[in-house]
Formats: structure tokens, sequence, C-alpha cells
């Protein structure tokens, strides 16, 4: 079994999803996170990044749902989890076969040197924008923004979860978010049962998903492993 995991599993942390009444995109324009944009106006667009993201990172603890994954994993149940999430919750609920399709928050990365690779908590984050502690330079945040490319290893690893996986577990996705979305679909080409767990119903459910299990990830999940 492998999982795939969107926002929707870190929302009992308090972290919102992008989509919905309440999601970010109700309220700020997602040109904002095209990478044209930071490197062109990163005045502009820093502090719309800082209060997204770091607002909600820096508190946030996994919840039950990170932690039946990690369950199952040390059960041997789960061979590895693909995430959508930024926010690191998997690998601090234990997880440590984590595939990060659009990379992590805890670290950031030089615009100008790539090999300037520094930790979140290096970081100045009262500085007009994020400086390289080591050149002076504009740094990003290493997850990535519209316009990037997945990073190579995380989509290497997903393919092979979604080729080799009798169960593909997808839990808080919405499926909207390209090319993330394909690897669910790939697993049910490769005849892989897909299990949903989401309290609204998403393009999987109407399509791929095997079994709906309609609900928030931290109760459902629980559950699940607590029977496993
Ligand atoms: P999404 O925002 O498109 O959808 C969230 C989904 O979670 C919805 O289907 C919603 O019904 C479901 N959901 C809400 N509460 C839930 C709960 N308690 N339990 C289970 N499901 C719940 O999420 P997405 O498809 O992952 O796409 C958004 C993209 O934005 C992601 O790819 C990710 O990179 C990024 N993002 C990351 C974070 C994070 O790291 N925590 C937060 C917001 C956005």
């Amino acid at each position: 079994m492998a999982a795939f995991t969107g926002a929707g599993i870190s929302v009992e942390s308090g972290i919102p999803p992008f989509r919905g009444d309440d999601g970010i995109w109700s309220k700020y324009d997602p040109a904002i996170l095209e990478l044209s944009t930071y490197l062109e106006k990163p005045k502009t667009v820093w502090p719309v990044i800082r209060e997204l993201f770091f607002k909600y990172f820096g508190t946030a603890k996994p919840n039950n749902a990170h932690l039946a994954l990690a369950s199952m994993e040390q059960k041997g149940l789960l061979k590895g989890i693909i995430t959508q999430n930024i926010d690191n919750l998997h690998q601090e609920a234990g997880s440590t076969d984590v595939a990060e399709f659009h990379g992590n928050s805890k670290t950031f990365i030089c615009t100008h040197n790539t090999s300037h690779v520094v930790s979140v908590g290096e970081v100045d984050f009262d500085r007009d924008y994020p400086h390289c502690p080591k050149c002076n330079h504009l740094t990003k945040p290493s997850f990535i923004f519209f316009g990037e490319a997945i990073p190579r290893e995380a989509f290497i690893k997903s393919e092979k979860h979604a080729q080799e996986c009798d169960v593909m577990l997808i839990v808080g996705s919405t499926g909207e978010v390209v090319p993330a979305s394909n690897i669910p679909w790939m697993a049910k080409r490769n005849g892989a049962t897909i299990i949903e767990v989401n309290p609204q119903p998403t393009t999987f459910t109407y399509n791929i998903s095997d079994i709906s299990l309609k609900g928030k990830a931290g109760e459902v999940l629980a559950q699940l492993d607590a029977l496993l």
C-alpha cells in the first residue's frame, strides 16, 4: 500500500487548504506564487508568502492522520507516502519514506547560487525579502512555485510507488493539481485498488476511487489503523 496526500490531511493541524470556501485562493490571486513574479517583485510577494505559509508552518504539529500513516509504515503495511504538502508533518510524525512532490518549506535555496541551501531558521524573515545568509542575494523557499519543475527524485519515487502498490490511499486531495494528480490515476491503471478519505467528493471519487471513506482524515485514518 502507498498513500497520496494533499492539503486536507493537514487541516486538522490548523493549516488551511488552498481550495474551497475558506481556501487561500478565495482571498489571493494565484499569480502571487508564480516563480517569475517572485524573481521580479520579491518585496511585493514576500510578505504574502510569509503570511500564507510560514504563519501556520511554525507551530503546526502532526495530527492523528499523519500519526496513523506513520504507524502503518511501522507495521510494514505502508511502503511510502507521496505528498503534495510542503509542511514536513509526515516526517515529524515519524514517516521515513516520503516523496515530496512539491518540495519542502524547511529549507531555502539561493536564486543566485543553488549550492547555497540554508535552513529556515537561518533566514531573517523581517527583512524586505529573504536574503541568502551566504551571499545576500534573493533566496527562496525550497517548495516549488508555479512554473518550476517537480523535484526529480520525488517524481521518480512517486511513479515507482504508483507502479508497484496494490492499494493507493488518497487522503485530503481535490485531485485538481497536475501533474501530482496523475499519480493515483497511474496506480489505478497499474491495477491498484483506490481508497479515498475526504469529507467531500472529488474528481477521484467520480472517476477512479473503488472505496470512498467520507470523513475527516484524523478520525478515519485512526480507525483504519486500529483495524489493521
Ligand atoms: P486542495 O487545497 O486542493 O484540497 C484540499 C482537500 O482536502 C479538499 O478535497 C477537501 O475536501 C479536503 N479536506 C478538507 N478538510 C479535510 C480533512 N479534515 N480531512 C481530509 N480531507 C480534508 O489540496 P490539494 O489537492 O492538496 O492541492 C493544493 C496544493 O497546495 C497542494 O498541492 C500543496 O502543494 C499546496 N498546499 C500545501 C499545504 C500544506 O503543505 N499543508 C497547504 C495548502 C496548500
